[in-house]
């Protein structure tokens, strides 16, 4: 019996379609419904940062009890499986401002928090006040952030966000116009992130591997530090040009690459 009700928590997830850069297995995932999940699975959100192997970690991802905004006490309470566009339409709504730049950010808030998603100087933990996990909830002040990066190491459930009045539509445009040497072909976003005082994507081109191409998987000649899956990339074929990029960088330039996709197989944990 109970057996039977646990089975009922997992999901069939084609991750070659659910994620962003359509590569991945048929995958059972535990769905979070409660303060209560399986220790040793691994956490995703809408998979817009994640390649999965075939050889991955148990999954879960938190259910669409997790999917709401509600404004309480001044405050902006956000669930953390709520999508960015969801968050973007509820501040227009009620014209509130400095949460434009999810408009084109792919993922949850769950996803955004972890890793302080953003575009340039705008990012997720600016207006933040604190976070909800299992035991506690987190002040912003002790959660150690930077650029693209946070200590967060267990499931959030929600967060709190400072409120302000003042949706900007400019402002929608303006993002939409940064992304705009973005390519449009499947990826995962940013492969690397820019080590200080450079760019990734200028070390990529410069190695020679701008729309350099592996199978169906290629740092794309729109944009080098994005590796696009032009039709039926493996999982095989992109760690082999990741691996390619990360050796001919530090060859040829000293600087080691640190990768910005997570790589969810235990081959390469
Ligand atoms: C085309 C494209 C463009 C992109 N451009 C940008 C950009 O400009 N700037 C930028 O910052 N990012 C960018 N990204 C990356 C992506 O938007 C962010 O990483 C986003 O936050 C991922 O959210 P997700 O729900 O898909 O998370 P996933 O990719 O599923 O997970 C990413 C990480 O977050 C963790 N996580 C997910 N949910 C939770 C939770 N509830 N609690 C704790 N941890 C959690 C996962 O364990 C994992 O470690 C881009 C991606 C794509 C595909």
């Amino acid at each position: 019996m109970e057996r039977e009700k646990s089975k009922e928590r997992y999901k069939k997830v084609d991750l070659s379609k659910s994620s962003s850069i359509h590569i991945g297995p048929l995958a059972d995932v535990y769905m979070i419904d409660s303060y209560a999940y399986p220790e040793d699975a691994y956490l995703i959100g809408f998979l817009n940062n994640i390649l999965v192997g075939p050889d991955h970690p148990p999954l879960m991802r938190l259910s669409k009890t997790f999917d709401f905004i509600r404004l309480e006490d001044g405050r902006l309470r956000i669930g953390a499986a709520t999508p960015g566009g969801k968050i973007v339409s509820f501040c227009k709504r009620h014209d509130i401002a400095h949460f434009e730049f999810m408009a084109h950010l792919p993922g949850t808030l769950g996803g955004m928090l972890q890793m302080n998603a953003g575009l340039k100087s705008y990012e997720v933990f600016e207006y933040l006040l604190d976070i909800r996990t299992r035991d506690r909830s987190v002040k912003k002040a002790d959660i150690d952030y930077g650029y693209r990066r946070t200590d967060i190491d267990e499931v959030v459930f929600e967060a709190s966000f400072r409120v302000e009045e003042g949706f900007d539509l400019s402002k929608i445009e303006m993002f939409k116009q940064m992304r705009s040497n973005q390519p449009r072909d499947p990826s995962a976003g940013s492969c690397f992130k820019n080590p200080p005082g450079d760019y990734a994507g200028r070390l990529i081109e410069a190695v020679g591997l701008k729309g350099h191409r592996i199978g169906d998987m290629q740092f794309s000649d729109v944009h080098s530090n994005f590796l696009v899956n032009l039709g039926k990339g493996s999982f095989e074929d992109a760690m082999v040009i990741i691996k390619l990029a990360e050796k001919r960088v530090l060859e040829q330039t000293g600087i080691s690459l640190e990768r910005e996709v997570i790589i969810l197989d235990r081959r390469y944990f």
